[in-house]
Formats: structure tokens, C-alpha cells, sequence
């Protein structure tokens, strides 16, 4: 067998044993894994807070019982909507693009429009 000099991912002291080792023990294991989740996680959740805050503006703007409403870019942002941030676009006939936030979208209209439509997402 080849003796080949490798270092724990987590501590990165010299491992000994099988060549297909990567960690000292458990303990660097989870240690290295969770540091891997945490930084994953923290982005994932900071994403689907600012999709989840988008959604309930989206959500507030439409009546009860009501599929679309038409206002300003301004009231949208004075609540705290964030146009960076959508879960995906749709084109329709005419060549409106919608933004969506789950089964809620919005269309920028020229000026200071927007309109808001609520749409059960399509599975293809
Ligand atoms: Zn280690």
C-alpha cells in the first residue's frame, strides 16, 4: 500500500489508517459538516425570509377573493418589498413579464404601476 500524507478537512492534523480517511474521528467529522450547514443554511433561510416577506406584501395588495390590483411601485416599497428576490418569471401572451413569489407575480408597468396577480403555480 502506498503511504500517502493527509490532513483531518476539520483539524488538519496528519491522519493515519485507511487511505480513504478524511477526519482524526466523529467528532471532526460533524464538526467540518456542520460548519458546512450553518453557512448554507444561514443563506437559505436569509433567501426564503426576504421570499416569504415578499409573498405577504404581494398578498396584503390583492382584496379578498380578488386575482389582481393595480398600485405603485412606491406603496410596494414602502412596505419593504424586495424586487431582488422572486422564486420565477412567466411570460405571458402579450410579453409581459411577471416576476413571481410562489403563486403571487407582479408586472412593472412604465412609470410607477405595478400590477400584482395571484396565480396557482403551473407543474409541467
Ligand atoms: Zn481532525
Amino acid at each position: 500500500m502506498i503511504e500517502v500524507t493527509r490532513a483531518c478537512l476539520s483539524c488538519n492534523d496528519h491522519l493515519r489508517g485507511r487511505t480513504d480517511k478524511k477526519f482524526c474521528n466523529d467528532y471532526c467529522r460533524n464538526a467540518y459538516n456542520n460548519s458546512l450547514n450553518s453557512d448554507g443554511n444561514k443563506n437559505v433561510r436569509n433567501i426564503n425570509h426576504i421570499l416569504r416577506k415578499n409573498r405577504r406584501i404581494l398578498e396584503s395588495m390583492l382584496h379578498p377573493g380578488r386575482h389582481i390590483a393595480k398600485m405603485s411601485k412606491q406603496k410596494l416599497n414602502a412596505k419593504g418589498f424586495s424586487f431582488l428576490y422572486f422564486t420565477h418569471i412567466t411570460t405571458n401572451r402579450k410579453g409581459s413579464r411577471y416576476h413571481f413569489c410562489y403563486e403571487y407575480g407582479y408586472l412593472i408597468l412604465d412609470g410607477d404601476g405595478v400590477i400584482v396577480i395571484k396565480r396557482n403555480a403551473k407543474t409541467e
